[in-house]
């Protein structure tokens, strides 16, 4: 087994790191990749850079390239359920591109052909981050998350995302990166840390919490390389 640690930012992996050992640092494809042991366990670890093209180009490469076969994704997002406060931990039970839209040719929204507009993680996966929550008494909330290359600070736009896709998060990574993993046929699973409520305050939550929340579910992830190894 060798298990794919992916983040987006720089701050989403660093508390990975920290905890890794035998870390050696290889130069692939305009980025960074480590590959390293947790509890023995084999594992691949980079942030990607932000967004779907570059969450696209890692996740791919950590498969293809590095052999990885399974993915799991650490990292923070913006709120859209009203019941999710920061800090809390949501995994993401589908997930769907809200800015893909070609709706005037009368498609549905998120929707190309031959595509899909709901991507779903891997049940397995799904099952040991539940055990893992209840063996060590962690709420962890699951959620329909939407994905768009672009940063969500807007009460309206919001709203939008949620009547469209009953969506419960935001973020820029998670259906690109759940596209490749189902593409090529590896079990993936989503996790994210809540950074924000992605409203009129959304940038200045993000700063503020965007450190402690992405330790949040950094954590929550070697927890579940550790149950998997
Ligand atoms: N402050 C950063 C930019 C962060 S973009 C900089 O200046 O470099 C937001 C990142 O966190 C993305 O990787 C995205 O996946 C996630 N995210 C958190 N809250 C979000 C929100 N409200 N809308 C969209 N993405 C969000």
């Amino acid at each position: 087994m060798k298990i794919a640690i992916l983040g987006a930012m720089p701050e989403e992996v660093e508390p990975l790191l920290e905890k890794l050992d035998d870390i050696s640092r290889v130069d692939y494809a305009d980025n960074r990749y480590y590959k390293a042991k947790y509890k023995g366990v084999e594992v691949v670890v980079a942030y990607s850079k932000i967004g779907c093209a570059f969450s696209t180009l890692t996740a791919t490469i950590l498969i293809e390239h590095f052999g990885c076969d399974t993915l799991l994704f650490s990292g923070v997002a913006g709120a859209i359920n009203e019941d999710f406060k920061i800090g809390d931990l949501i995994y993401a039970s589908k997930l769907c591109k809200h800015d893909l839209d070609i709706t005037a040719f009368g498609h549905p929204a998120g929707f190309v052909p031959e595509g899909k507009v709901f991507i779903y993680p891997d049940s397995n996966l799904v099952e040991v981050a539940k055990s893992v929550a209840n063996s060590k008494g962690i709420e962890l909330k699951e959620g329909v998350v939407a994905t768009g290359d672009q940063f969500i600070s807007s009460q309206e736009k919001k709203e939008q995302i949620k009547e469209t896709f009953n969506a419960d998060a935001i973020e820029m990574e998670g259906y690109s990166v759940a596209l490749v993993c189902d593409a090529l046929n590896v079990p993936f699973f989503i996790l994210r840390a809540i950074s924000d409520s992605a409203d009129m305050d959304a940038s200045f939550d993000f700063d503020a919490f965007l450190e402690k929340s992405a330790k949040v579910s950094a954590d929550f992830v070697l927890e579940m390389v550790e149950k998997l190894g």
